[in-house]
């Protein structure tokens, strides 16, 4: 039997799971469609700070600041530049500004998915398949892996970087961007792995030398979480046996050689083996035309590279915003929809096109001193701004 749901939103990241929070903030009822079986089938890892002009607006709105500052992790604001030899270029305690507070993702999306009456979720949905139906103006049937299908009347895809329900709206499919990266952990880092643990500091990390560099946070639970990103064929990967874990920490040592010791330990003592992953990206001012009955929002609407930490703060805005559209036009789908895209292309394409800066200073030839250039531009910025 095909059951009807009013709203359906495809994907429980982020930016789907806060959508729905903020929709039944407002006595709205949406059905969530998640692909993973539960929560806990893949771990989330990673710290995100989140945005005070964006992201901390979006909690704000589902109502969940008070449970938010509690997953806060004290110091990780911090920020420090290296070169790679070590050397601290530029070194920013974390002043309690609480302007990008460090949060755990696993924890925060706990925190979203514990805010929804239970029933709100659907695990173990993979859509396989979407379709108009005909004659319904802005229906869709949603299909799923399992054979089960739905239709809906707003279909909104939060469904991240491969999204099917992109198609429906655009042709765009994100590209490579150039950057590809390998992931280390380094557990309990402080008692097992003190000089890697001494160098990441109590925040952020950005080590680079030319075209490589290590970006890296220390986690709340005393972890080291570290991006070696390499300027890269996108084959580049493929060269290498990540299954040989060994061999494959000499291949890619073999990249750092000349770095300080303590900057190359956070690879090398990898705790976890290796993860390779490439960065892709859509391009910088994706945007379509009005679609009766579906959008979009977070990587589904704009993938970007991670080089102004801006995707899970948009993901999770976006969802707000267009939440807060759909309860404003109440009944008024397609007025909801013109709103939220109006406001959404301009927003996501200069998040974009700044990411695509940033990639550009970071990988260049001159990395790291441009951004330790952008960084005193961001003080003058400040500086005048005060005198004014
Ligand atoms: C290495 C890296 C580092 C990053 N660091 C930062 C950072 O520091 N700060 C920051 O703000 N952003 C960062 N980002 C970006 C951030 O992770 C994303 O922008 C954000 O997760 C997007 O959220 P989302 O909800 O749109 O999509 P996602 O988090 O991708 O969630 C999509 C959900 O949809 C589900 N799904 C997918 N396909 C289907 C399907 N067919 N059917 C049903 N469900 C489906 C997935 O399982 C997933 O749960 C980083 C990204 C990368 C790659």
């Amino acid at each position: 039997m095909t059951t009807h749901y009013p709203i359906a939103i495809i994907g429980g990241g982020l930016g789907g799971l806060i959508a729905a929070r903020v929709l039944h903030v407002h006595g709205i009822t949406s059905a969530v469609f998640e692909l993973e079986p539960s929560r806990s089938t893949r771990v989330q890892g990673g710290m995100l700070d989140i945005h005070d002009h964006n992201g901390q607006k979006a909690i704000r709105a589902a109502g969940l600041w008070e449970p938010f500052s509690a997953l806060i992790h004290p110091g990780g604001e911090a920020m420090r530049i290296l070169d790679h030899a070590g050397t601290i270029l530029r070194e920013e305690a974390d002043g309690g500004t609480l302007s990008r507070p460090e949060v755990d993702r696993g924890q925060l999306r706990d925190m979203l998915i514990d805010s929804l009456p239970d029933e709100a979720i659907h695990w173990g949905h993979k859509v396989t398949r979407i379709s108009q139906v005909e004659g319904v103006a802005g229906r869709h049937e949603v299909s799923f892996a399992d054979g089960g299908s739905i239709t809906t009347d707003l279909l909104i895809g939060a469904d991240g970087a491969w999204s099917k329900v992109r198609p429906l709206v655009s042709g765009a499919w994100p590209t490579y961007s150039g950057i590809s990266f390998i992931e280390a952990d380094l557990l309990d880092a402080d008692e097992r792995h003190p000089s890697a643990a001494a160098v990441m500091g109590g925040g952020m990390l950005f080590a680079f030398r030319g075209n490589i560099g290590i970006l890296g946070h220390r986690e709340s639970d005393g972890s080291l979480h570290s991006y070696l990103g390499v300027r890269a064929d996108e084959n580049w990967i493929d060269t290498i046996d990540f299954t040989d874990v060994p061999a494959a920490t000499s291949a890619i040592l073999r990249l750092l050689d000349g770095w300080d010791n303590s900057l190359r330990d956070l690879i090398a003592r990898a705790d976890t083996g290796l993860t390779p992953r490439r960065i892709f990206a859509l391009p910088i001012d994706h945007s379509w035309k009005r679609v009766p009955g579906v959008t979009l929002l977070g990587d589904a609407a704009h993938v970007m590279s991670p080089f102004a930490g801006e995707g899970a703060n948009l993901a999770m805005y976006d969802g707000a915003l267009l939440a807060l559209a759909v309860s404003e036009h109440s009944g008024d789908v397609e007025s909801a929809l013109a709103a939220y895209e109006a406001e959404l292309f301009p927003r996501a394409a200069k998040a974009a096109a700044e990411s695509a800066e940033s990639l550009e200073i970071l990988f260049s030839e001159n990395s790291p001193q441009g951004l330790v250039d952008m960084f005193a531009g961001f003080d003058e910025q400040d500086a005048a701004a005060a005198t004014t």
